[in-house]
């Protein structure tokens, strides 16, 4: 087992994270506050840009529990509800979160992730974790003796080498330790890609709503529009593939033409400009074969991703750290206990992100929009859903239960609607089976 320390060639430590994005910034300040020898690696410098920028209100409790939820405020834009546009319906229906199953929590924030990401990265610093950015990780081997040992690259050309009881994967899409495992996969059940930029300008909603997620669904997809407090508003079209495959303009250019095919956004943003050039990102839905294993764990994006339409990411990258905080404590303190507390952390991850992905791979279906747009709180399972979109997931039984009748719901409405279930269901599986789509 390697000593803590630096050696002229390697830097020693009990914990290597990979990653300073939320995932990774919050274990490094969770373990290194409990006495834990940290390292935490950043490719990048902070503040940097990232996407992602809609948090759910049970991300507050989890910020309070870091000791940032009043910088946090600072920055934020408070959220208190997701509105749902559809041309089918002709109509627009907003989920206030205030009306959950839990009331203690009625609101979240939008953020611009440069920002965030920067307080919980500072965070992290304060609470004692050794934070090198413009580092990037390049290769991971494991002792046989247990460890591991990391390569590195400085911004500068020089090479860095690191020696850590346990290796903590919290580097996103670059999925570091699945790509080593070649265990990465690409989700068979979903499939999209997005184009998104940032405007100036756009028609807000009015008072309390102002800060409100709005999505807009169109033929190829949905939209976000993410109110920023500094008045720029964040919009992003998400697609099936076989659309972005018709992209022949500069992306730019597409995200425009994109935005005219929807009229309720188009009318938002009539009086909008762009204030930069639009950004691509090619398929994204894919799932790791497993998360943690003797002497490492991944972490949020770094292990799954499945897809932004319930701005889930930052939620479940966080809560991940969380628990996989715990799985580390077990393994270093109580080697004997750690296979049990890497399966409980693995079941636990995989738990959140399945009970999302049910409503995310049917969020485009007729029964699912029907049930959307027209909420009824028979037996409280609107209030249970409102819970499921604010990712009060962990926990009660109560809504468990009422979102087991909201299935059912579902699969009755479904056969009430055979048809056009059976077509969607087709022109689903043709959308996903697509061939992949590259970012640019
Ligand atoms: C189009 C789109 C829209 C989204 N919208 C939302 C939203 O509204 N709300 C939401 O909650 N989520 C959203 N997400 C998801 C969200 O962006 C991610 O789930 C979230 O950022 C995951 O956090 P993370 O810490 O796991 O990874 P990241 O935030 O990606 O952080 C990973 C960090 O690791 C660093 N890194 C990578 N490789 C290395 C290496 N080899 N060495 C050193 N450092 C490395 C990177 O520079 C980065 O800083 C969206 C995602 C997409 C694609």
């Amino acid at each position: 087992m390697p000593e803590l320390g630096t050696t002229q060639n390697e830097t020693r430590c009990d914990v290597l994270v990979v990653g300073g994005g939320p995932a990774g910034a919050t274990i490094a300040a969770l373990l290194a506050a409990r006495g834990h020898d940290v390292v935490l690696v950043e490719k990048d410098r902070h503040p940097r840009f990232h996407i992602g920028e809609s948090l759910l209100p049970m991300n507050l409790p989890l910020l309070d529990r870091l000791g940032v939820g009043e910088e946090v405020a600072k920055i934020g834009m408070v959220k208190y509800g997701a509105e749902f546009v559809s041309p089918y319906h002709r109509k627009t229906v907003t989920f206030n979160f205030g009306n959950a199953w839990n009331k203690n929590f009625p609101y979240a924030y939008q953020v611009r992730r440069s920002e965030f990401d920067l307080v919980l990265l500072d965070n992290a610093r304060r609470r004692g974790a050794r934070v090198i950015e413009e580092c990037k990780v390049t290769g991971v081997e494991f002792d046989p003796d247990g460890g591991s040992r990391a390569r590195a690259t400085h911004a500068d050309g020089r090479v860095a080498s690191f020696a850590a009881r346990f290796i903590v994967d919290a580097s996103g899409r670059d999925t570091l330790l699945a790509n080593r495992f070649q265990i990465k996969e690409r989700n068979s059940k979903h499939n999209s890609a997005a184009l998104y930029g940032h405007f100036r300008g756009a028609e807000r909603l009015p008072g309390e709503a102002e800060g409100n997620i709005s999505i807009f669904w169109f033929d190829h997809g949905w939209f976000w529009f993410i109110p920023l407090a500094d008045g720029t508003t964040s919009v992003g079209a998400v697609c099936w593939p076989y659309y972005f495959k018709r992209r022949q303009a500069d992306a730019t250019s597409f995200f425009l033409e994109t935005i005219a095919l929807c009229p309720e956004a188009a009318h938002r943003l009539r009086d909008a400009e762009l204030t930069g050039p639009a950004t691509a990102t090619g398929n994204y839905s894919y799932r790791a074969r497993h998360c943690s294993g003797p002497g490492y764990l991944m972490l949020g994006d770094a292990f799954a991703f499945i897809d932004p339409v319930f701005s889930t990411g930052v939620f479940l990258a966080m809560n991940s750290a969380f628990l996989g905080a715990e799985a580390v404590e077990t393994c270093l303190k109580e080697p004997h206990h750690a296979a049990r507390a890497l399966r409980r952390f693995e079941a636990q991850v995989r738990d959140g992100i399945d009970t999302f992905s049910w409503y995310i791979y049917r969020v485009t279906t007729p029964a699912l929009r029907e049930l959307f747009m027209g909420p009824r709180n028979v037996l409280r399972v609107e209030e249970a859903l409102l819970s499921l979109l604010a990712g009060d997931i962990y926990g009660r039984r109560s809504i468990r239960r009422r979102l087991v009748i909201f299935k059912c719901i579902y699969y009755l409405n479904s056969l009430r609607h055979v048809k056009t279930s059976m077509s969607a269901w087709r022109n689903r599986r043709r959308a996903i089976s697509e061939a992949t789509v590259e970012a640019s």
